[in-house]
């Protein structure tokens, strides 16, 4: 069978366990992560696992791109770690500021320029924007088909893939041509936990840096000048509520609730 070629986006992203050092900026109306700790997106995890899984079973190779700036490479060091073939990294100050459209658009350029490929593999979404868009526009820019919420993948033959993609209520099973853009779920694999000689292969291999000039592509189409995106207002949303937890047996915490429900006023007294 063919050997496939793959590459993975991976979008770099605020570690969960730092969250609440986020803040928004006022006049860019971005998030700051300046001094946040970044890691992988975690569905982009389930795409690398998946991506070398395929190679392992017919051969090819994985290579993970992602836009972000120059410190991404530390993030991409950590793709090397799980065993895929190379890293890119698109940086410059021209891809700043871009929306999904404009962030789609580069990773395009850069995917182009990489080349041959079969397989472009996403996160269906990410956790800190989390629109879902990138995957979609990602094939759009390049011309070819796009698969979302996938949660399964068979190669069929050399060409064609079977993909189960999650829907509202079930699944969709489709049948695929290469070239094809994938955007993929948690319930796909479950990502390896990368060998211990995966550190030490990681910081022997260098990540290749692009600019936009390198991926020839146009500056109006890219970063905040390709971003049709605008946004009016940003705002912190202060929750009022809190919550309780009632604590006993069932029959109690059943009684503790009556109780409250009847002193708010949601039930009436008897
Ligand atoms: C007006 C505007 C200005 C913005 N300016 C900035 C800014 O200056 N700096 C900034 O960091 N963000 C900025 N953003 C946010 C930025 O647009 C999004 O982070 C980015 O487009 C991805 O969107 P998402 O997280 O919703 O992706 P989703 O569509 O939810 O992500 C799906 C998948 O796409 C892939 N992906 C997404 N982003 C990347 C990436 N960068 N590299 C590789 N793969 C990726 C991953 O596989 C990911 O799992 C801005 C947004 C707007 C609207």
């Amino acid at each position: 069978m063919k050997p496939l070629n793959i590459i993975v986006c991976i979008k770099p992203v605020p570690d969960e366990r730092y969250w609440d050092r986020l803040s928004l900026d006022p006049v860019t109306k971005t998030l700051r992560r300046a001094g946040i700790p970044v890691i992988i997106n975690p569905l982009d995890l389930n795409a690398i696992e998946e991506a070398l899984r395929i190679k392992e079973a017919r051969g090819g190779k994985v290579t993970v791109i992602s836009m972000g700036p120059p410190n991404t490479t530390d993030v991409l060091a950590w793709a090397y770690a799980y065993g895929v073939d190379n890293t890119v990294l698109l940086t410059d100050r021209a891809f700043g500021g871009a929306d999904t459209w404009a962030t789609a658009r580069a990773l395009a350029s850069g995917i182009r320029k990489i080349g041959e490929y079969d397989i472009v593999m996403l996160g269906h979404e990410s956790v800190d924007g989390s629109t879902g868009q990138v995957g979609p526009q990602v094939a759009e820019s390049l011309g070819i088909a796009h698969v979302t919420g996938v949660e399964k993948v068979e190669l069929v033959d050399d060409d064609t893939l079977k993909v189960r993609s999650k829907i509202e209520f079930g699944y969709m099973e489709i049948e695929v041509k290469v070239p094809v853009t994938l955007a993929v779920t948690k319930d796909l694999n479950e990502p390896r936990v990368p060998p211990v000689f995966g550190a030490l292969w990681a910081t022997e291999k260098q990540t290749t840096q692009w600019t936009a000039d390198d991926v020839q592509v146009d500056k109006e189409i890219i970063g905040s000048a390709g971003s049709p995106t605008y946004i009016p207002e940003v705002a912190n949303i202060e929750v009022q509520r809190k919550g309780e937890v009632l604590k006993g047996d069932p029959a109690e915490i059943a009684r503790q609730l009556v109780e409250k429900l009847r002193s708010d006023g949601v039930l009436p007294e008897v």
